[in-house]
């Protein structure tokens, strides 16, 4: 089916959905992730997933035309049924946005929300940046009765321009705080995720990220491979577009560091808290 842009290929039938975790989300304390489709219609430009090529499940037509197309793992609820327990701590998702372009057409969601609502886990957390999630919001207050629900929400950046040269798929940052204070009106416990950390001014991105979830943020740097020699990193088309904006330094380790630290610092004078990695992703987890 093609939809403008969006190409979504007919539905795979999966082994199985939820696969134990490894690496920063198994650090974070997930016990178990939760894929529903291969390749990810928001085609963020510094995505690292598509570096992972087979060892993250993919095709190698999924890592060359990264966001162009998407294919879903149409009995995801039915295999979820069976594998779903109690004691589970699951991230939706590593590899895909949970509510990606094409989910809109697909409607993959609600009937995983379905399938978590008759057999929820311990955590079930949603990482994604798509406003779409607001048409899951009844199943959502319906789950956050039943279990620990939290979303985990991207802001990257609070300069509109750098989001439309970096991520130009996904909803304006504006639409994106909008959204965080909506879920959070609504009793969904709702996180801002600064992550990637792209060209920004960090002050009032935590300013705004904290009005809008009034909760610790999250965040991460952007990959690079000096920081991190081994495993998935981030695409080339960030490197590119960075290179022809003057943007090299929010690759640079050290000045990563120090626009960590002044998210910190603002985040710490309005009684909040900033932090990396996985130790900042064990929010989420807890
Ligand atoms: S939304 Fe996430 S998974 Fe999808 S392309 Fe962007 S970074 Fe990758």
């Amino acid at each position: 089916m093609q939809a403008g842009r969006i190409e979504i290929r007919d539905g795979v039938v999966a082994r199985t959905i939820l696969s134990p975790t490894t690496g920063f989300i198994a650090e974070a304390g997930f016990t178990h992730s939760l894929t529903p489709a291969r390749n990810c219609t928001f085609g963020c430009t510094y995505c690292y997933v598509p570096t992972m090529r087979v060892q993250g499940g993919l095709k190698p037509e999924d890592w060359q035309r990264w966001g162009q197309f998407t294919t879903f793992k149409s009995n995801a609820a039915e295999l979820l049924r069976r594998e779903l327990r109690g004691q589970q701590r699951i991230y939706c998702s590593p590899m895909v946005d949970p509510y990606q372009p094409g989910e809109e057409l697909e409607r993959m969601m609600p009937r995983i929300l379905d399938a978590l609502l008759e057999a929820p886990p311990r955590v079930f957390v949603l990482q994604t940046r798509g406003p779409l999630i607001m048409r899951d919001l009844d199943p959502l207050q319906a789950l956050a009765q039943r279990t620990t629900l939290r979303v985990s929400f991207s802001i990257t950046t609070n300069r509109e321009n750098v989001r439309k040269l970096y991520e130009p798929h996904c909803a304006p940052i504006r639409e994106r705080l909008d959204v965080i204070r909506a879920l959070r009106d609504a009793g969904i416990e709702t996180y801002a995720t600064l992550a990637p950390l792209l060209p920004c001014d960090p002050e009032e991105l935590a300013l705004l990220a904290l009005e809008a979830s009034g909760r610790d943020l999250i965040g991460d740097p952007l990959h690079i491979r000096s920081a991190k020699p081994r495993g998935a990193t981030t695409r080339d088309a960030a490197f590119r577009v960075s290179a022809s904006h003057h943007h090299q330094k929010w690759f640079d380790p050290a000045f990563q560091e120090e626009v960590v630290g002044r998210i910190q610092a603002a985040a710490y004078a309005l009684g909040h808290d900033f932090s990396t990695g996985p130790s900042g992703f064990a929010t989420l987890a807890l």
